[in-house]
């Protein structure tokens, strides 16, 4: 079950196009997956075309009419449009992705294994920072680490632990610099999540510390 959604202040500056691109795509990817998340994203698009509505200077009845029937439609129609899903695959796992993330799956130039069960494979989004896919199998970690910047997750698949809470599909987790944690799944099927990193991860204990002057070469 999903319990951590964007906040309204997200979703207002998404419905509005304020929003970077990679925060826009993770925020796009859980209104996929978030029924709650879209019929909010539903009122609040609905409020912004009626203040843009009354924002013009010469009232027209019949246009008023029609906007004020569009906006009484209800808001999920259960009519999805139907798209040639394309699957991400790993290790011989295949794993169906939200639809705003669809179209990313062919542009992975391959997985990396990394120690501590980890894969990963970069996504190039023309942004500055960096998008990943990370799949944790099962015993898999991310070794401790902060952010110097802001790390946004989405829980694409299974469900993993940071050692601050836990985390299922479709959670929209937001990290920074405050935040020391470290990722790892007990989960048969293991953890697929999706990524937005603005800035290098800082490793704050054990040998993982050593690979900080490295971070950038490692984990970019
Ligand atoms: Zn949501």
């Amino acid at each position: 079950m999903i319990k951590l959604h964007p906040n309204s202040q997200q979703l207002s500056e998404f419905a509005q196009g304020q929003c970077d691109s990679g925060v826009a795509l993770i925020i796009a990817a859980h209104t996929d997956m978030c029924r709650q998340c879209k019929q909010k994203l539903t009122l609040i698009e609905a409020e912004l075309a009626r203040e843009a509505m009354a924002e013009k200077s010469s009232p027209d009845p019949a246009f008023d009419t029609m906007l004020a029937n569009i906006l009484q439609m209800p808001a999920a129609s259960g009519i999805e449009v139907s798209y040639k899903q394309k699957k991400l695959e790993l290790d011989g796992k295949e794993f169906v992705l939200p639809r705003s993330l669809q179209r990313y799956a062919d542009k992975i130039n391959g997985w990396s294994h990394l120690p501590g069960k980890l894969w990963q494979a970069r996504v190039d989004l023309g942004i500055d920072g960096r998008a990943d896919f990370t799949y944790m199998e099962k015993g898999g970690s991310v070794p401790e680490h902060t952010h110097r910047g802001t790390e946004l997750t989405l829980v694409l698949d299974g469900e993993f632990s940071d050692g601050i809470r836990n985390y299922d599909t479709g959670d929209f987790i937001e990290r920074s610099c405050d935040h020391v944690h470290t990722p790892h799944t007990e989960a048969d099927e293991g953890c697929l999540v999706f990524s937005i990193l603005d800035k290098p991860l800082h490793f704050t204990s054990g040998i993982a510390r050593l690979l900080n002057p490295f971070s950038q070469l490692f984990f970019k």
